[in-house]
């Protein structure tokens, strides 16, 4: 029989085990305060970018449509759906789209499934004719292609455009319902010109054009091109692309054919951030099972002043470049996790390029590098981009990667930038636990 001491030891031992607790709750609830003002009290759908949580935290900050009213919160199933609720692209009024389920771009405004036949229904279009009219050995390659087939070809594409490009107007949010594996195949989000958009726990597949155009004068042997990124920022400002899977399954580029000795590739970026798009975070998204991922920048003379980036923790897996291909921004790149081992025949080119100026810093993030692999092929660059480098590891080792690539390559990489970054909320000064800590806590399917 227990002592009245003994029974009044054991009520405190209760009190303080209930206050402990209650005290890791509380310390629990703490830490996702501190991961976003308003997790906790508020539902996935109004959650709004942290404080300085990256590039897209600047000025005003990210909300999408956490301001929406109550006739502006759409729960959508289908492209129709979608579409719909998306509006005009010109219609700023804030609203939450919440997406249940997969939606189907290929379909028709009755759910019907539309193929490429579909689309060049009508235009006179065959990939045939077009192969034969085009035919290096009889056109040449000293032009692009015009003529018939390829205005065929041109209106075919139109009309896959109208049907799987979804143009996204400002102060949107575009977020997954948990637990109905959630996302968009087939589509092409398009963020133009609009402010404040936020993009969250969506999967994006096999966006593909049925439509690739033939270059002939894209490089030496000439090249089959895409025209739909999963997510394209042309323009763009204040966006938060956040807890997102990035693939072309179930059509790999294994699968490809080749024409004229070409890969038909008809995939173009997942993420593309170009155009004079600016203040962006890209955070917590898988990018696996794709060529060309990321692009920073059109071209070399995209704006001066803009594309500024911040990239942290994603993982990177069975991509072969642009992880991403950066440009004149300043970019910052932190607690990523690339895996450079070949995945379904992704064989990886290299991962982070900086070229046109980019103010690349990259820090604390970690390279596994498959065995034979090479340290100085995990970079690119055209001799005027910086990399900035702290605390990288390969292999959990820690790497100075742009010293190896610097010393195989005669087109340098710079090792200053002109910046410091400031918004950097959730940045840990280790890259040690990576690979373990993201496998469970980044892409769709996630979030709860
Ligand atoms: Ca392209
Ligand atoms: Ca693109």
């Amino acid at each position: 029989m227990a002592s009245p001491s003994h029974r009044r030891s054991l009520r405190t031992r209760r009190t303080v085990l209930a206050s402990t607790a209650a005290v890791a709750a509380a310390g629990l609830g703490a830490a996702v305060f501190a991961m976003n003002a308003n997790a906790g009290a508020v539902d996935l759908a109004h959650q709004v970018l942290p404080a300085k949580d990256g590039w897209a935290a600047s000025g005003t900050g990210t909300t999408g449509g956490a301001q929406a009213d109550s006739a502006h919160v759409f729960t959508v199933s289908t492209r129709a759906q979608l579409v719909a609720a998306l509006g005009s692209a010109t219609n700023s009024t804030a609203k939450i789209i919440r997406i249940k389920g997969t939606i189907d771009a290929n379909t028709n405004d009755a759910g019907k499934k539309l193929t490429c036949a579909d689309y060049a229904a009508g235009t006179g279009y065959s990939l045939a004719a077009y192969l034969k009219a085009y035919d290096p050995a009889t056109y040449g390659r000293s032009k692009l292609p015009s003529g018939t087939q390829e205005k065929a070809r041109a209106a075919a594409q139109a009309a896959q455009a109208k049907n799987i490009a979804f143009k996204v107007p400002a102060n949107t949010t575009l977020v997954g319902v948990p637990g109905t594996n959630a996302g968009i195949t087939g589509g092409s989000l398009q963020v133009k010109s609009v402010d404040n958009v936020i993009v969250r726990n969506l999967t994006f597949s096999a966006t593909e054009d049925c439509f690739p155009q033939w270059d002939p004068t894209d490089g030496s042997t000439g090249n089959w091109n895409s025209a739909y990124d999963s997510v394209t920022l042309r323009g763009a400002t204040h966006v938060w692309a956040d807890h997102n899977t990035f693939t072309d399954a179930p059509h790999l580029d294994s699968a490809n054919p080749k024409y004229y000795g070409r890969e038909y590739q008809i995939h173009d970026g997942a993420l593309d951030i170009t155009n004079g798009s600016d203040l962006v975070t890209v955070e917590r998204n898988q990018f696996t099972n794709h060529d060309k991922t990321m692009l920073i920048g059109s071209s070399d003379t995209d704006s001066v002043g803009k594309l500024r980036v911040s990239i942290h923790h994603n993982v990177w897996k069975g991509i072969v470049q642009r992880a991403p291909l950066a440009r004149i921004g300043q970019i910052h790149i932190y607690n990523n996790y690339f895996d450079t081992t070949t995945l379904n025949g992704y064989a990886p080119l290299y991962t982070v390029n900086s070229r046109a100026k980019a103010q690349v810093v990259a820090e604390y993030n970690a390279w596994k590098l498959p065995s034979g692999g090479k340290t100085a092929k995990l970079l690119s660059g055209d001799g005027t981009g910086s990399v900035a480098t702290t605390g990288n590891l390969v292999n959990g080792t820690a790497t100075d990667l742009v010293a190896a690539y610097n010393a195989a390559n005669s087109k340098k990489l710079k090792t200053t930038v002109n910046w410091k970054p400031a918004l950097t909320a959730g940045l840990q000064t280790t890259a040690q636990n990576l690979a373990t800590e993201l496998a469970g806590t980044t892409g769709a399917g996630v979030l709860s």
